[in-house]
């Protein structure tokens, strides 16, 4: 059951948010729809969930058309495809795949207004994910100082699937020192106070470590 799944993801974020003194309304919960059709999507919306999240291009438009509804907040959480962009950036309100210059000047060209993004950070270093060193990372930020139709609202990562509990929490607390110090640095462009990262099986210790968006759609739809 939808209701019950999501009151279970949203009192593990409670219970999480309690053990370190963080308070719930801190954390946004992203629904990843992505492989959800629209009935089941309009349910979710319907128990008042109003953040989702897609990761193909043709199947958001779609969604997005047949949804129809001013209250959701759409987060694209793929990767993005330059000849994809014009289709797309303007379409959503949150994009978490800031993962190359050469997307960031595309998204410039197409952009008709400032877009919210999250540079993408390859924390782990695995092979097959997208992003950024940590290393990379502020030096990629001060190269955006011109792109105007760039807002970075924070920072994305994905732990490896696979990975332990320790991992996790180290991943997602290296992210969290990077958050920190480009926050620090205080550039009108890159506010930085946010950080997306947990999915189902690992957005507790996300929490845990400061997660203000927790993208979460097994747990949900299971
Ligand atoms: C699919 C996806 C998620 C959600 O994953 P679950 O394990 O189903 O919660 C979160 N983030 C990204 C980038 C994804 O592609």
């Amino acid at each position: 059951m939808l209701a019950d799944n999501l009151k279970q993801v949203q009192q593990s974020i409670q219970n999480a948010c309690d053990q370190v003194g963080r308070s719930y309304s801190e954390v946004t919960l992203v629904a990843v729809t992505k492989t959800e059709d629209v009935p089941t999507t309009q349910a979710m919306i319907a128990l008042g969930q109003f953040h989702l999240a897609e990761n193909r291009s043709d199947k958001f438009l779609t969604k997005k058309q047949a949804i129809n509804n001013p209250m959701v907040v759409w987060h694209y959480i793929g990767n993005l495809q330059r000849r994809k962009v014009k289709d797309i950036i303007n379409e959503v309100d949150y994009f978490h795949a800031l993962d190359s210059l050469k997307l960031a000047d595309e998204i410039q060209k197409r952009a008709q207004k400032v877009v919210k993004c999250f540079v993408e950070v390859n924390v782990s270093g695995e092979e097959s994910k997208h992003g950024f060193t940590l290393e990379e990372t502020k030096d990629f930020i001060l190269s955006l100082h011109a792109h105007d139709k760039i807002e970075v609202v924070g920072l994305m990562t994905m732990a490896p699937f696979d990975s332990t509990v320790s991992e996790q929490h180290a991943i997602f607390n290296k992210l969290k020192q990077m958050q920190c110090e480009i926050e620090h640095m205080a550039l009108e462009y890159a506010p930085c106070h946010e950080l997306s990262m947990g999915m189902s099986n690992d957005f507790p210790i996300a929490v845990l470590e400061g997660a203000t968006y927790v993208r979460v759609g097994t747990a949900l739809f299971k």
